[in-house]
């Protein structure tokens, strides 16, 4: 099956309807430029949205491709910078961490925080992303090496919630392997950033990821349709949706994990 037969399935599959407003969040590299162009290839009611983490030289090539790719295909874009969201840019967050808490999931936690209080206010009701699935397998492993599989509980192309205050995620290149999305971007006109993150660091996904390489295309679909059974039988979290103490979003905590993670002992880094 090819890329935008099997996109199309699992939208159809997760009941995307083309009413519905999706906000793309899109950083500028090929998997959320493939997640976007699909999207509006298939006539969706999509509006995008960027975040600009403030790292230099790189950030501003991924607002140029996202710019780019905007103007290409005449989606309303949506620019937020973190150093107006956050007060400090996210080199200065990093820096000012607690040393235990590595770089991506902070980053990745501060990112979500954002798109959802966005996606809000611009009143989307589903938020994509472009997580393919690599990306779900690797976050499966770095799960079950954590001893964490509670939180795969919710894995799948969407991810629904009952609480109106958190927009529900959708992931339409969840089964889509890297590999295709590689080539298959290489076959249209788009502009993306190809080097890696300069502040990247993550040391279990990097583990995961070689794991995965060695592994054959029949042992990574049995990986994924592990995932998927598993993730049905995992008992979800049900408790109730607070506010955060803190930021006043939604929260299953008291504290909600961005305050958790950047206010926590006494309040170092604001
Ligand atoms: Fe953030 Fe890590 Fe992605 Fe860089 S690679 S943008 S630090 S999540
Ligand atoms: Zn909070």
């Amino acid at each position: 099956m090819n890329i935008e037969t099997q996109v199309k399935k699992t939208l159809k599959k997760i009941k995307i309807s083309k009413k519905e407003k999706i906000l793309v969040a899109v950083s500028g590299g090929k998997d959320s430029s493939v997640t976007a162009y699909l999207l509006h290839k298939f006539r969706y009611n999509i509006e995008a949205i960027h975040i600009n983490l403030g790292m230099g030289i790189y950030s501003e090539k991924c607002l140029n491709a996202v710019e780019k790719l905007c103007e290409n295909l005449k989606i309303k874009l949506h620019v937020y910078d973190i150093k107006k969201e956050m007060g400090k840019t996210m080199p200065e967050i990093f820096k000012s961490k607690d040393k235990k808490s590595n770089n991506c999931f902070l980053c990745g936690v501060i990112k979500k925080w954002i798109l959802n209080k966005k996606a809000r206010e611009l009143k989307a009701d589903k938020i994509a992303t472009g997580h393919n699935f690599n990306d779900e397998l690797e976050t499966f492993l770095i799960n079950i090496f954590k001893g964490s599989l509670k939180l795969s509980a919710n894995s799948g192309p969407i991810l629904k919630t009952k609480d109106k205050k958190f927009t529900i995620r959708i992931k339409p290149l969840f089964f889509i392997d890297k590999k295709r999305i590689e080539d298959y971007i290489k076959k249209l006109n788009i502009k993306y950033v190809r080097g890696t993150c300069p502040y990247r660091k993550e040391t279990y996904r990097v583990e995961a990821r070689h794991f995965i390489k060695k592994l054959s295309d029949k042992e990574k679909e049995n990986l994924m349709k592990n995932l998927l059974e598993l993730a049905k039988k995992i008992k979800k979290d049900e408790s109730e949706i607070k506010y955060c103490k803190i930021c006043k979003e939604p929260s299953r905590k008291e504290i909600c994990k961005k305050c958790e993670l950047l206010y926590n002992k006494a309040f170092i880094i604001f």
